[in-house]
């Protein structure tokens, strides 16, 4: 061993899903795995516990760390089957479905049913004023938000692809991220994070031995004897365990706030080979929860996730098989329950918790994977690199300093998530079941957002709204749920104040004129992922 190899930093992560492999794949580009003085990185995971193997919709960050990973994105999309992701349509959230309205999959907008668009495009900032206030006054009609201010929804609405070819890689004139297969997206990331020097170890960590300070000393493992590190992450999902059964760091539940605690899931065909397929997520409200449909290019994933205590098992299958009808014929769901909430602190000692075993709320807007995103950057920057002549109860005061600055940032970012994820359900207008009822009991309702719903009421959601920095949802996507659900700001007493109405008006029209030939300059979302497919 070499004086260079003898100091290197080590990690050791726990856990093989979608946090391990992308952590270690992202640690590894970063923190240099392959380079002689870079860190070492192990990841252990057991052949007896598998992965989730759910979670397939993803938020636009993805391109740029699939990116800074290196990975090239057209192998990235024909190794995981993934295809593009432009928003999440909802359906039925802001008002109960008409009586006679029949039940829909919602391609398209459907009589009887509400429904609003939640696409990846800020709104359209020309040269003229923000859009926003002029269309809250009237100026773009009747047009809904987000067909007033993006051509996003047309494109989107016409099954169109957000982009013309593959290349430029990560790049294209619309915000995109992808649905993908969670277990095909594992195996690519294992190999790519094992090209970059990750050492794989298949086996099951069967204890964990803290020292007399409390930090990891080591981890046992049935198949490969003691294994430790400077650093542990703990990427063993629901079963926590380190950060949980080991450390024993509380869980703050959150589900007084936001009520889904299972999910019945279910994967089924498209009903012909060259069915459209959706580039965004269709999320479909119910009694007790909501159903998300993903489009593969092969299969659509699917799922109704509920809340326990206000329906049982067997009704949400049937909500689940009635939303599909005669797709889900002969197939078998998978049951998963989980508790909305997280950890009260993501990094302890020496150990730091990413993906399910530091928390997960629900599928919605899909959070989990990009807050695995966020940790594995800001890992990668606090990484505690150690100083030479520090002894151990130095390089343990230093850690600890990293770690009280990484649990509060995390710690605002989850609290932040929790706000803009209970902002879709409680400003419902449906009062159709107990669910939704409680849901928009303002008991039910954190105070930090009543406070802004209450501002809102007379001003819209601007920029000094939020800390950027603990914000994973930024303005435009509060503004795209509020106005999408039919919330109500009063700008009439601040009518004489917006003086651009003209510009905001032809802005409007230019987007109304531009959207059909958008449209037409792009390819239908199957064409663009089977072009780079067939291109393998
Ligand atoms: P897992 O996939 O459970 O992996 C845990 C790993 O730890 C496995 O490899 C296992 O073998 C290993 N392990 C456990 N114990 C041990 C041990 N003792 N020794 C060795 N190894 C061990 N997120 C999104 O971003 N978008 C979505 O659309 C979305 N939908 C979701 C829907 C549902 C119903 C649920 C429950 C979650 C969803 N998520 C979603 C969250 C997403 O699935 C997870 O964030 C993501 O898959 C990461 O999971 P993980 O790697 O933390 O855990």
């Amino acid at each position: 061993m070499t004086a260079a190899e003898g100091a290197r930093r080590r990690i050791l992560i726990v856990g093989g899903g979608t946090a391990g492999w992308l952590t270690a794949a992202y640690l590894a580009k970063t923190l240099g795995a392959n380079l002689s003085g870079g860190t070492e990185i192990t990841l252990i995971e057991s052949s007896d516990i598998g992965i989730i193997g759910v979670g397939e919709g993803t938020f636009p960050t993805i391109r740029s760390t699939l990116a800074a990973i290196g990975i090239d994105e057209a192998r990235f999309l024909r190794e995981s089957t993934a295809t593009f992701k432009q928003g999440v349509h909802f359906v039925d959230w802001a008002e109960t479905p008409a009586p006679d309205a029949s039940p829909t999959q919602a391609l398209g907008t459907v009589a009887g049913h509400s429904h609003y668009f939640h696409p990846f495009n800020f709104p359209h900032q020309g040269n003229g004023p923000e859009l926003l206030p002029y269309w809250l006054l009237g100026g773009a009609g009747d047009a809904p938000f987000a067909e007033a201010v993006t051509l996003q929804k047309a494109v989107a609405d016409a099954s169109r692809g957000p982009k013309r070819a593959i290349d430029p890689p990560y790049a294209a004139p619309l915000n995109y991220a992808y649905h993908f297969d969670a277990n095909r997206l594992a195996v690519l990331l294992r190999t790519v994070a094992i090209e970059l020097g990750v050492r794989h170890r298949v086996g099951t960590v069967t204890d964990v031995v803290l020292d007399g300070s409390g930090a990891v000393a080591r981890v046992d493992t049935r198949e490969h004897g003691s294994l430790s590190a400077d650093l542990y992450i703990d990427c063993s999902g629901f079963r926590a365990e380190i950060i949980g059964r080991a450390l024993k760091v509380p869980f703050k539940s959150y589900q007084d706030v936001l009520f889904n605690d299972r999910a019945v899931a279910l994967q089924v065909p498209y009903d012909r080979p060259d069915a459209p397929i959706p580039s965004y997520t269709v999320a479909t409200a119910h009694e007790a929860g909501w159903t998300w449909d993903i489009g593969l290019n092969d299969r659509r994933g699917t799922g109704y996730v509920y809340s326990s205590r206000h329906t049982d098992d067997a009704r949400a299958e049937q909500v689940l098989r009635r939303y599909l009808g005669p797709a889900a014929e002969g197939r078998d769901v998978r049951l998963l329950k989980f508790d909305s909430g997280c950890r009260t602190a993501q990094w302890v000692g020496n150990c730091v918790a990413v993906g399910l075993s530091g928390g997960f709320f629900e599928p919605l807007e899909s959070t989990g994977i990009m807050l695995i995103e966020v940790a594995a950057h800001m890992i990668a920057q606090y990484f505690p690199w150690g100083e030479t002549g520090l002894d151990s109860a130095q390089t343990a005061a230093s850690m600890a300093a990293t770690a009280r600055t990484y649990n509060a940032l995390m710690g605002k970012r989850y609290e932040r998530i929790v706000d803009f994820l209970k902002l879709h359900y409680c400003i419902t207008r449906r009062t159709d079941s107990a669910y939704w009822r409680d849901n928009a009991d303002p008991a039910t309702i954190p105070e930090s957002l009543r406070d802004r719903l209450a501002v809102w009421a007379h001003r819209p959601p601007g920029r000094f709204d939020f800390v950027a920095d603990h914000e994973t949802f930024l303005p435009a996507s509060y503004q795209y749920v509020l106005y999408g659900m039919g919330f109500k700001t009063d700008l009439e007493p601040a009518r004489a104040l917006h003086r651009r109405m003209d510009e905001a008006r032809h802005e409007f029209r230019g987007l109304r004129t531009v959207a059909p030939q958008a449209v037409s300059s792009l390819p239908t979302h199957r064409e663009l992922v089977e072009e780079v497919y067939r291109n393998g």
